[in-house]
């Protein structure tokens, strides 16, 4: 056997092939018994994981079968726990692009302010409340953007 992508669980699972797969060779579960990890119970689990803990690409592998839905363990962590992990990434990156949105926002709030904008004419620009437009500027992007689009 070389690397368990070959078993036939592996081959049943894909649904999405990546072009930059893993490279299987390196797999530290490669001639192991495949069924190890398609059993989802703790005494199986322990021992998949035990196999993937050194196991030099552990990351490509998880990145590989998050990507792809595969179920057992790929990468040292159960199906379940790579999508909880999944979960996580999703609310931090949405998290993060709420944020650079409302930046955005606030540095158009700010030069518009020192194009001579009224609050009142932003609010209705950005359509969002008084109140919102008197936050925006009063954060240190809106200061900063206005100071430069003042220069
Ligand atoms: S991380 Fe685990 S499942 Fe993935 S290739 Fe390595 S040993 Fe196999």
């Amino acid at each position: 056997m070389t690397g368990r992508p070959k078993g036939s669980a592996f081959l049943r699972d894909v649904t999405t092939p990546l072009a930059d797969e893993p490279d299987w060779s390196l797999a530290a579960c490669d001639g192991a018994d495949t069924e190890l990890f398609y059993r989802e119970k703790d005494r199986y689990l322990t021992d998949a994981k035990a196999v993937c803990q050194f196991c030099p690409i552990r990351l490509e592998c998880l990145e590989f079968a998050t990507a792809t839905g595969q179920y057992g363990v790929w990468g040292g962590m159960s199906r379940a726990e790579r999508l909880d992990a999944l979960k996580r990434r999703n609310a931090r990156e949405g998290a993060k692009a709420g944020w650079q949105h409302r930046r955005q926002r606030q540095t158009l709030a700010g030069q518009l302010r020192a194009a001579g904008k009224t609050p009142a004419e932003i609010a209705e620009h950005l359509g969002v409340d008084l109140r919102t437009v008197q936050r925006y500027l009063s954060t240190t992007t809106a200061v900063m953007a206005g100071l430069e689009a003042a220069a």
